[in-house]
């Protein structure tokens, strides 16, 4: 087994741009190919950001046990993480990164156990993860509503991670990160 690093935080609170700075940075980390039912948003790519199954595929492929661990993160729309892409991302040597929400997190790290590091990325506050969703531009406004609903519920989980980084300034955020990261896989180069 190797190891994994996860990633979860409520919508908006800046854990995909974290997560990108560290790929750009360290050839060592690879990032977990989810699958969703949900529809590509922008300029997403399948097998890229996702892979994008339509729901029936996806209930499919969880009939056929092939998720490590899948949740409706919002009514109607799944995610989940594939065993192939664990299994992939391994047999490169390569320590898997997940993207995940809050629940995913904690279960994956219940999974993965001192293998896996987890990191809640927490917005500096309520208020500006609603700026940032709105800034995004990417989500319709009772979207956003949403996503701020469930914001309020997943704060509370945020001691049940590895570590906490508060993102207010993006490149201090990122260090942290990467400062964790050391520690746990051993000095990045
Ligand atoms: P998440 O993956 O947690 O949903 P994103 O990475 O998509 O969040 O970030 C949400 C929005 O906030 C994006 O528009 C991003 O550019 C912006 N953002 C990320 N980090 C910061 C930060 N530290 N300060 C201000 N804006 C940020
Ligand atoms: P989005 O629709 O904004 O891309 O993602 C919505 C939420 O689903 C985010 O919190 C994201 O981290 C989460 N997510 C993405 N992939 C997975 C997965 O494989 N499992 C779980 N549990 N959540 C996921």
């Amino acid at each position: 087994m190797g190891k994994v690093v996860i990633f979860s935080a409520p919508s908006g609170s800046g854990k995909t741009t974290i997560v990108r700075a560290l790929l750009e940075r360290f050839p060592q980390f690879e990032f977990s190919v989810s699958a969703t039912s949900r529809a590509p948003r922008g300029c997403e790519r399948d097998g890229v950001d996702y892979h994008f199954f339509t729901h029936a595929d996806f209930m499919q492929a969880v009939s056929e046990n092939r998720f490590v661990e899948w949740e409706e993160v919002y009514k109607g729309t799944c995610y989940g993480t594939l065993r192939s892409e664990v299994e992939r991302i391994w047999a490169k040597g390569h320590v898997i990164v997940f993207d995940v929400d809050v629940i995913g997190g904690i279960n994956l790290k219940r999974i993965f156990g001192s293998d896996a590091c987890s990191i809640f990325v927490m917005p500096p506050s309520v208020e500006e993860l609603r700026h940032r969703l709105e800034g995004r531009g990417t989500d319709a406004p009772e979207v956003i509503d949403r996503r701020v609903a469930k914001a309020e519920f997943e704060l509370t989980k945020a001691p049940e991670f590895d570590h906490v980084v508060v993102n207010d300034d993006l490149d201090e955020a990122v260090e942290q990160t990467v400062r964790i990261l050391d520690t746990f896989t051993g000095p990045l180069r």
